[in-house]
């Protein structure tokens, strides 16, 4: 490994300092891979440095948890017990800061079928779900990657040096080089998308309309006050600003559930449990999906979009300049992480209540009937291509260029 050790505290301090952005006396869960121990240990002491009263190890496998999916039935891994729960609405109670930390081998749960991840996914949401929802805004939370051995070979299925080139592509994307202070980089970066999220918020665009010769051609109708969001969030409780995504480039906002028309051409493969879709585009009659083609994995799709009511309905549009680091790499990461950061995406499934005003204090049902849309799924896909215009539409009919060639087009990029 040639990555060394000084990189890799950097870019553990990165991920407390700017990402979770730990406030003094706050607990922190941790959630990393058995297999990262090493680097679990430096997220721990930059933890602590930063102030933290305790930090507590949520440690997971990736292969035990294929091995729980291959062995025991859908009803008991679907169970949440007493204890589970308990440790649940504990964390409502103490809202700790959340750091995650990625690295799952992107096929790990292949081969076990898609129903019963599906199955065990829904059973456990119908408990855990409020809780969730309970804590949204409310606490800081970072999810950062850490290359595993196996997804890098995922990634560079035939290169000696799989890890070292998937550590280059991430260390290139969180902006961590050996002699640059990626906390300064941080803070330069986030500058440009607030500002670019400024410029759209002031346009008071009612609608989108979306084309590109790949066949896209949609509009979608945007939520009334709605804010364009990127880069950083704040915790309401506590005024801590802080980044939910390591890497991040888009600018998002959640359109107006059940209120879109026209097709969706994908320009990625999306890899949704293991599975790869590929080749596809989904038609929206209505605001709701209501067909879909797809050279590879058509079914997986279709099931997806049937996962409860929300999962045909759109909960989030984001916009990123195909100059994003992510896309430069130029390999698929098999990651949202950063496969979201290549292009322009869109996703079915759970929208953001915190884009409405006051948001973050509304119950799930308040943000619903402002047209927040509500699903145990979020998956995005990427629709960025490279001739994508977006054109915002204003309530007077007025007409600004958002994006052309899939980037910004210079009406944007004046901020003007
Ligand atoms: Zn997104």
């Amino acid at each position: 490994m040639k990555i060394s050790d000084k990189m890799l505290r950097k870019y553990a301090e990165l991920i407390v300092r700017t990402g979770a952005n730990v406030q003094k006396g706050q607990v922190v869960q941790l959630n990393i891979s058995v297999e990262q121990h090493a680097f679990a240990d430096m997220v721990i002491e930059a933890c602590y440095r930063a102030g933290a009263r305790k930090v507590n190890v949520d440690w997971n496998s990736d292969t035990a948890s294929r091995l729980h999916f291959q062995y025991a039935d859908t009803e008991t891994l679907g169970m949440v017990l007493p204890w589970e729960e308990e440790k649940a609405k504990q964390g409502v109670k103490d809202l700790p800061c959340r750091i995650f930390i990625a690295s799952d081998d992107p096929d790990a749960m292949r081969g076990i079928a898609p129903q019963k991840l599906s199955d065990v996914m829904q059973s456990r949401a119908r408990v855990l779900k409020p809780y969730r929802n309970a804590i949204e805004g409310k606490h800081q939370w970072v999810i950062a990657a850490y290359p595993s051995e196996k997804w890098a070979r995922k990634c560079f299925p035939d290169t000696e040096d799989a890890v070292d080139r998937l550590w280059e592509a991430i260390l290139k994307t969180v902006r961590v080089t050996e002699d640059n202070d990626p906390v300064q980089a941080w803070k330069e970066h986030t500058d440009f998308i607030e500002s670019k999220a400024a410029w759209l918020n002031a346009q008071g665009f009612s609608s989108l309309r979306y084309r590109s010769a790949n066949g896209t051609d949609f509009t979608v109708e945007l939520i009334p006050g709605a804010r364009w969001e990127g880069a950083g969030a704040t915790n309401s409780v506590n005024g801590a600003f802080y980044i939910p995504n390591m890497p991040t480039e888009e600018i998002f906002t959640s359109p107006a559930a059940g209120k879109c028309e026209g097709t969706l051409t994908a320009v990625k493969p999306l890899s949704w449990n293991s599975q790869l879709i590929e080749d596809f585009s989904i038609r929206f009659e209505n605001g709701r999906a209501v067909s879909c083609t797809a050279r590879k994995g058509q079914e997986l799709l279709e099931r997806m979009i049937r996962m409860d009511e929300g999962a045909c309905m759109l909960g989030e549009v984001a916009l990123v300049p195909k100059e994003s680091p992510v896309n430069q790499c130029g390999f698929l990461f098999y990651e949202t992480l950063f496969d979201e950061n290549a292009c322009c995406h869109a996703a079915l499934g759970m929208g953001f209540k915190e884009v409405l005003p006051g948001g973050d204090d509304m119950t799930m049902e308040e943000a619903r009937k402002r047209g927040i849309n509500d699903s145990i799924i979020h998956v995005d896909f990427m629709i960025g291509a490279d001739d994508l215009s977006i054109d915002g539409i204003r309530p007077d009919g007025s007409i600004e260029a958002i994006f052309r060639n899939g980037t910004w087009a210079r009406g944007g990029e004046t901020g003007t």
